[in-house]
């Protein structure tokens, strides 16, 4: 779709929609019918019982309604869409740049939240039927979730480095909080050499590159292990 609708996609200026050639393009429809319904899927939100837990979860919905409102709908996210695909964009370029720049005195500390693991066990633990030892089991298994960083310097080659366990009951927010910018102020304390801290965010789901990598190998090698 974005290929269909910027002169490049990885464009800024078309993907805020500022670029003069590409702006009011749209999506080419084909002539239809709106007797008939059509059937798609949507991701939503849902809770879902886990144990005592009710937890929030993201599920595909099946829906039905006519072609007409699904076109209308589509066109109503577009602008959503491209302001998160804008973000993605600029978000990568930035740090993509910020990589390439480092000078000798500067550290790029790449980091990743593994959020669904502990998830992923609660859902097998239930299936199993554990019964009493459920929650305990869940409990430990909580424990698993680890911070990952890809650490980058100048003429190094990236290495890691695994931060120390931090559990929480949300760990996608832990570092989507208040108090994260407090200690950054604070870590001049600690390193007093230390000149100045940027902190770039990245949209959810995405641009994880290489942390999400790692991320992935430890989570399918404790699923493993667990299985075994
Ligand atoms: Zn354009």
């Amino acid at each position: 779709m974005l290929v269909m609708l910027c002169c490049d996609k990885y464009n800024l200026k078309c993907l805020s929609r500022r670029c003069q050639i590409c702006k009011n393009k749209v999506i080419p429809y084909n002539e239809f019918s709106n007797d008939q319904e059509i059937e798609y899927y949507e991701w939503g939100r849902d809770k879902k019982k886990v144990g005592q837990k009710e937890i929030n979860i993201t599920k595909k919905f099946k829906r039905t309604t006519q072609i007409r409102n699904l076109i209308l709908k589509r066109e109503d996210s577009l602008p959503k869409f491209f302001s998160h695909t804008a973000n993605i964009i600029n978000q990568y370029q930035t740090i993509t740049e910020l990589k390439k720049s480092l000078n000798d005195y500067e550290t790029l500390v790449h980091m990743d939240f593994s959020e669904n693991y502990s998830y992923r066990f609660a859902k097998e633990v239930q299936s199993l039927h554990f019964g009493g030892s459920r929650g305990q089991l869940v409990n430990a298994l909580d424990t698993i979730h680890q911070q990952w960083g890809l650490i980058y310097r100048k003429h190094s080659s990236l290495y890691l480095k695994k931060s120390p366990n931090i559990t929480t009951d949300s760990p996608s927010s832990q570092y989507r909080n208040k108090y994260i910018f407090y200690i950054m102020t604070q870590l001049q304390n600690v390193f007093s050499s230390l000149k100045s801290v940027t902190w770039n965010y990245q949209e959810v789901g995405h641009g994880k590159g290489t942390p999400d990598g790692v991320g992935a190998v430890v989570k399918r090698t404790a699923d493993y292990q667990v299985k075994c």
